[in-house]
């Protein structure tokens, strides 16, 4: 993980010794003295997180931090206050200010790099997603509208705790802010992980007869459990195992006794990241489906049959395998546009796209080509079948009107299709364009046929 890291504090000796621990960890790093300095530095250098100290002469650490948060062009960066040990009430003030979690000096090692990990990645998927953002709102693709909440508040949390006093610290800690469920028993909480339902799993390692840490690896073994977030609880003697957990893949810890703030600082960095991250992957996921996807119809576009066609076409000749393909259009469809409107158009061309899903088998691909054109392809068929497939979907739309305007009115349609099928030496291509040739001789012969294409 590369990232920038602007250290401040006023204490030189305090900069260096940041500075060198984070840079040993291959982080790139900038320093400053002062509040001001810091501020200047963030106006021409894009960082990626912030360690801030509280007690600095001028301008304090958290007034350096309401001003990074007032301002639109920094207020994005995570900061990390460093506060005296014996100060516990500059934690509540860090808050206020917009502090994202905080460190206690003398800062350790593990303490900071996990928190700054933790808060540069989610930096980064907040960056990942205003870039997505942009990028698909130039690509013309428009997201899903951002109903989203990427708040770390009201997060779903399960907690795997053993010990009652411990549990009910964190149900009334948590009462009014998030949605705790408890789970005494680690197996069931296992199971109840699973759901996938949680923004974020909290375990206690100080379980009675079962070793926290298990449950924990069994949850990152998980396939869909991948992105879940674990907190886990542990004493201040468990160093060892606070550093097992670590590198299995927990994402934070609080040490007993826990601090309030801590807790509410370090949760919701949790569950903002669990809510970007999964967001992340929607939109993904959606755009992919939208660019190979015709919207009106839901069968695939022109895009994903030619790459699609073209790789089969090399598979099926490299097996010596059948390999056919209709290619349909609606006939004097203008005219079904031109009578009952452009609306009516659509119902037919999606009832039409039903019928032919239904009319051919899970391994065929059917797809829109654009306007009333369509294509199916069939592996692993020859063109008797083919042929025998496109009669049965001719017939079905001959037969049976099309409803439109809401089912008020029904209205007649055929289909014209050309058959064709792979033959040794073809190119994706060439075989549609024989497909396409038979189509113009069925249009030709009087609409409303199927012909094969005689090659
Ligand atoms: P032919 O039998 O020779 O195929 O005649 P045709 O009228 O079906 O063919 P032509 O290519 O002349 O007209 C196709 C029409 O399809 C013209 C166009 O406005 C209409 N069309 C294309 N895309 C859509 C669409 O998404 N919805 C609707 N309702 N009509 C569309
Ligand atoms: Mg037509
Ligand atoms: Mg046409």
């Amino acid at each position: 993980m590369t990232a920038r890291i602007l250290v401040v504090d006023d204490l030189p000796v305090n900069v260096k010794l940041l500075e060198a621990r984070l840079t040993a960890e291959y982080f790139d790093v900038v320093t400053a003295n002062t509040g001001m300095a810091a501020l200047e530095i963030l106006e021409k250098t894009p960082c990626d997180l912030i360690l801030l100290d509280v007690m600095m002469p001028e301008m304090d650490g958290f007034e350096t931090c309401r001003r990074i948060k007032a301002n639109q062009k920094t207020q994005h960066i995570p900061v990390v206050i460093v506060t005296a040990l014996d100060q516990p009430a500059d934690r509540v003030n860090g808050l206020e200010a917009g502090a994202d979690d905080f460190l206690t000096k003398p800062i350790s090692d593990i303490a900071m790099l996990t928190r700054v990990r933790s808060l540069v990645r989610l930096k980064q998927l907040t960056d990942e997603l205003r870039l997505r953002t942009e990028t698909t709102q130039e690509m013309g693709i428009n997201l899903p509208a951002s109903s989203h909440d990427f708040s770390g508040e009201r997060g779903r949390i399960l907690l795997v705790d053993d010990k009652p006093t411990s549990y009910e610290r964190l149900m009334s800690a948590f009462r009014d802010k998030h949605h705790l469920e408890i789970e005494t028993n680690p197996q069931e909480g296992l199971l109840r992980a699973s759901e996938g339902v949680h923004d974020l799993i909290i375990v206690n390692l100080g379980l009675k007869d079962f070793d926290g840490l298990r449950l924990c690896s069994q949850i990152r073994s998980v396939e869909r459990l991948r992105h879940l977030p674990i907190l886990i609880i542990v004493e201040p003697d468990e160093q060892a195992r606070l550093m097992r957990g670590l590198e299995m893949g927990v994402n934070d810890y609080l040490v007993r006794p826990i601090d309030r703030n801590e807790l509410y600082a370090r949760v919701a960095t949790q569950i903002r990241r669990k809510r970007y991250t999964d967001y992340l992957r929607d939109t993904v996921q959606f755009s992919l489906e939208q660019a190979i996807t015709d919207p009106l119809t839901g069968l695939h576009n022109r895009r994903y049959m030619e790459s699609h066609l073209g790789a089969l076409v090399t598979q099926t000749a490299a097996r010596g395998k059948d390999l056919s393909l209709l290619v349909l259009d609606i006939d004097h469809f203008k005219a079904i546009n031109d009578t009952h409107g452009h609306d009516a158009g659509d119902d037919v061309l999606r009832e039409f796209a039903r019928r032919m899903k239904k009319a051919v088998r899970g391994i065929d691909l059917v797809c829109r080509m654009g306007g009333e054109e369509f294509v199916v392809v069939m592996p692993e068929a020859d063109i008797s079948i083919a042929y025998t497939v496109a009669e049965r979907i001719r017939e079905k739309v001959a037969v049976v009107p099309f409803p439109i305007h809401d089912g008020t009115e029904f209205v007649q349609a055929t289909i014209s299709i050309g058959v064709a099928m792979l033959k040794a030496g073809d190119t994706a291509e060439q075989l549609l364009k024989r497909a396409d040739s038979a189509l113009y001789a069925a249009k030709r012969n009087g609409r409303n046929r199927v012909v094969a294409d005689a090659a």
